[in-house]
Parts: structure tokens; C-alpha cells; sequence
């Protein structure tokens, strides 16, 4: 008997112990579930009321941190956590997943987690023109994640954009002229790439009667400049007077000419200058350069068009300095610089810039402005058209456009050393005055 009912007691002994671990095991298996970042040291001490506010958060916390700190603490905790915890925490099925194989499968845990950009290209635009640039994000196998938020900043402005279903995130871009930087974030990600804005042009070609080959005249020919832009506008001249537009942005529209007297070479020589550096120098609003309004003149190195003195007949219709005026109105100038030399001992005879103070102020203005930044003389006549009538300078005042006339000294013909760098100084400050450059 006393032997049965050992085993007997024995045998219920290892029933209840069975039972024992089978229950120890499910507790600590719908602990692992609940897992845990979720079930902090500090959510331990808390009440079970709250566990259903905490979650939200707690919850978008597990990935980032799902170390083994935590799985333990929360092992501990859990069994005394009540069922509405677990259940709670059940749901979010995915996370746990995440989480209960941070040792076992480490594949599945990065799989959302931005690892790197594929390789993303610096960017060259024109003004005007759109351009999108994109990249695609990848996990640490090399696989593309959708719907992961990329955070994009260029200049002051930030771009918010998920992206697709093929990794792909991407923003347009179109920007006034400008070198910029891309940057880039998705997660501890990121990354930066150039985007550049080049000006855009565009050389029209005006059959005034005015074309003429400007590299006969040998001075042009010696001085001309390794620019694409400058071989384009020459060839231009063979056809008419041509003139080129640069825009970079939303500014004021400037205004210049040179060569209504076809032999005075510095301020075209400048001119060319000017065009070269505007194909790399970005700028803030519109600028019009006709480098030789007379290119027949220039191309015979004479002063003036088939003997018309273009510069005293710029209010007489049909003449090429009138049509040049007329232009000047129609492309809604903001202001205007005609650019000559002058000879030694001529009239003016010195580097001088000249305005007049009626009616348009602004050109005196102007003018003082000019004569101060690029340390040149100033003449400031009262009125417009009194003594130069005709001029272009002068007629482009009275119909209420700012304008000045840039003089260099140098001969005729030749270029007097420093007369380029100085007249294209001033073209240069004209530009600076509106804020172009
Ligand atoms: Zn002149």
C-alpha cells in the first residue's frame, strides 16, 4: 500500500509539474510576444489603465529600440501585466515579429530600414527650365523601400516626399539661375548633390541693312575671345545687328549697347567680354547686350553707318539707332548704357560717364553711381536731348528710361591699353546698380 501510494504521489507530482511548465511556458510566451520596449521599467510601475494612450507611441519606438536590454526587462515585468496589455500589444503583430528575431533573422528586422541612397547625380539646368531629380532608397540587402519618407532641402525651401512603390523618391526642381545643394535624409541617412542653373540666352538677329563680317576689322579679329556664345553673336553680326539675352531670374531687364560707332573697339571688345562672362556668372533678372549695333561699321572700322551719324538721328524713324530705341522701350528697360571710347583730346576726351537729371532723375542718378564704383568722371547735363539731340542715350531719358553714355579713352581704331577692362567695369556697375549681378 504505502509503495502504491507513493507512486501514486509521485505520479500526480510530476502531473502537476508538467502542468507547471506548460503554463510558465505559455506565460512566457505571450510575454515575448508583448515584447517589450513597449514594456519599459517605467510602464511596469504603471497602471493598466493606461496602456492603450502609451501604445501609439511605444509601439512606433520598437524598431529603433528592440535591444536585448529591454526584451529582458520586459520578461521580467510582463507576467504581472495584465491581459489587456498583451492583447493590446498582440495586435501589433508586425513589430513584435521584428523584434522577437532580433537574433534569429536580422534580415526581416532591417528590411524597412533605410540603409542607402543609390548613387544620384549632380544636376546642370537652364533658367525656365524644369528638372526633376530623384533617388531611390535602399535597405541593407539592396532592396528598394516604399512608402519611406525622404526629406529634401535645397535653399530654404523643404520637400517632404515618400516614396513609391519602387523606392523612388523625387522632387522638381526649377529655380532661378544659381548654384545650389541638394540635401538629402531618410532616417540616420543622407546625402547631397550639386544642382546648377545656368542663365538662359537666346542671340536674335535684327535685318536693319546692318550685317557685316565685324572680324574684318583686324582689332575686333586680334581681341576676340574663346567663348561660345562670342563665335555665335559674330556670326550673327554677318546678318543684321544682333543682340543677346541672358535671364536668370525674375529682376530688372538692363539694357546695353555698343558700336553705334563701328570704329570705337574697346566698348565692343567689352562687350564680347561681357557676353563670355555671363555664360558662366549666373544673374538675377534680364540683360540685353548688342555688342555692334553698326556692325557694318565696325567691320570697316568707320565711325558711322553708310555715313549716317546713327548717334544724332536716334529720334528719326527708320533709322538703326531710332529701331534700337524702340527695342529698348519694347523689352520694358529698366535702364539703359550706351558705351563708347573717345579719343585723346577729344570731346570728352577722359573716362567719363554722363546723365541728365531731367525728365528721368534716375539717370543722374545713375550716372553718380557709375562715376563713384568704377572711379570715372561724371557729366550731368540738366536736360535731355539740349546737347546731344539725337542721341541714344539721351532719347532713351526722355521716354522716362534711366540711361547713361559710358565713355573710354582710347584712339579710334585701337585700343588703348586698359580701356576694355575699364569700360566693361562700368557695364559691369551698371549691372551691379539694379541689382542684375
Ligand atoms: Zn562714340
Amino acid at each position: 500500500m504505502k509503495k502504491r501510494f507513493l507512486v501514486l504521489v509521485l505520479l500526480v507530482i510530476s502531473l502537476f509539474l508538467l502542468l507547471a511548465t506548460v503554463s510558465a511556458e505559455e506565460i512566457v510566451s505571450d510575454d515575448s510576444n508583448t515584447e517589450i520596449g513597449v514594456f519599459s521599467e517605467k510602464q511596469s510601475v504603471t497602471s493598466s489603465d493606461e496602456p492603450n494612450d502609451n501604445m501609439g507611441d511605444d509601439t512606433s519606438n520598437d524598431l529603433d529600440d528592440n535591444d536585448s536590454k529591454n526584451f529582458s526587462d520586459s520578461n521580467s515585468i510582463s507576467v504581472s501585466h495584465s491581459s489587456t496589455n498583451i492583447t493590446t500589444i498582440n495586435s501589433t503583430t508586425t513589430n513584435s515579429t521584428a523584434i522577437d528575431t532580433t537574433t534569429t533573422n536580422s534580415n526581416i528586422n532591417t528590411s524597412n530600414v533605410p540603409f542607402k541612397f543609390t548613387s544620384t547625380k549632380n544636376i546642370v539646368s537652364t533658367y525656365g527650365k524644369k528638372v526633376k531629380f530623384s533617388l531611390k532608397v535602399l535597405n541593407k540587402e539592396g532592396k528598394a523601400i516604399s512608402h519611406t519618407l525622404v526629406t529634401f532641402k535645397v535653399s530654404s525651401k523643404t520637400y517632404k516626399v515618400y516614396t513609391n512603390v519602387n523606392g523612388i523618391s523625387s522632387i522638381n526642381l526649377n529655380y532661378n539661375a544659381g548654384k545650389y545643394t541638394i540635401y538629402y535624409y531618410a532616417s540616420d541617412i543622407s546625402g547631397k548633390n550639386r544642382y546648377t542653373v545656368k542663365n538662359y540666352y537666346k542671340i536674335t538677329t535684327y535685318k536693319w541693312n546692318s550685317g557685316a563680317n565685324v572680324l574684318k576689322n583686324k582689332k575686333i579679329k586680334s581681341n576676340v575671345l574663346k567663348s561660345t556664345l562670342v563665335k555665335k553673336i559674330i556670326k550673327a553680326a554677318k546678318f543684321g545687328t544682333p543682340i543677346i539675352k541672358f535671364k536668370g531670374g525674375n529682376g530688372k531687364v538692363v539694357f546695353i549697347t555698343s558700336g553705334v560707332h563701328g570704329n570705337e573697339i574697346p566698348s565692343q571688345i567689352a562687350s564680347l567680354k561681357l557676353i563670355k562672362y555671363l555664360e558662366t556668372h549666373s544673374i538675377k533678372g534680364t540683360i540685353y547686350i548688342m555688342p555692334f549695333m553698326n556692325s557694318k561699321g565696325t567691320a570697316a572700322n568707320v565711325r558711322n553707318y553708310k555715313g549716317i551719324r546713327l548717334n544724332k538721328l536716334a529720334n528719326k524713324k527708320g533709322t538703326i539707332s531710332y529701331k534700337t530705341v524702340k527695342l529698348i522701350k519694347k523689352l520694358k528697360s529698366n535702364a539703359y548704357g550706351d558705351f563708347h571710347s573717345t579719343r585723346p583730346g577729344g570731346k570728352p576726351g577722359k573716362n567719363v560717364v554722363m546723365g541728365t537729371y531731367r525728365p528721368t532723375k534716375k539717370s543722374a542718378t545713375l550716372a553718380k553711381y557709375i562715376s563713384k564704383k568704377a572711379k570715372v568722371k561724371c557729366i550731368i547735363y540738366k536736360k535731355a536731348g539740349v546737347e546731344y539731340p539725337g542721341a541714344l542715350e539721351d532719347v532713351v531719358s526722355m521716354k522716362g528710361i534711366p540711361a547713361v553714355s559710358c565713355e573710354v579713352i582710347s584712339p579710334h581704331g585701337k585700343i588703348k591699353s586698359g580701356s576694355v577692362s575699364k569700360s566693361l567695369l562700368m557695364m559691369k556697375t551698371l549691372l551691379k546698380y539694379n541689382s542684375v549681378i
